[in-house]
């Protein structure tokens, strides 16, 4: 399992209304805490919830897959 920490950024399936789809890890735990960078607006899902909506991963200045980063079921 990918290990996210803390000032990582990621994309979800759906973006915030704000029309941003970019979110930056606040917290990590049994819950994550994302702040909107388009916006500043902070969300919490739990991990399962996150672990189904996450999408792709900031590494250096791209954006990489999720499934590029960690291993399929
Ligand atoms: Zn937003």
């Amino acid at each position: 399992m990918l290990n996210y920490q803390v000032g990582d950024r990621i994309t979800l399936k759906k973006g915030h209304p704000c029309g941003e789809n970019l979110w930056e890890i606040l917290r990590t735990g049994v819950d994550i805490k994302l702040k909107c960078t388009g916006c500043q607006h902070t969300i919490w899902l739990s991990r399962l919830d996150f672990e189904k909506r996450v999408r792709k991963i900031q590494e250096g200045d791209k954006l990489v897959s999720i499934v590029h980063h960690k291993k399929e079921d």
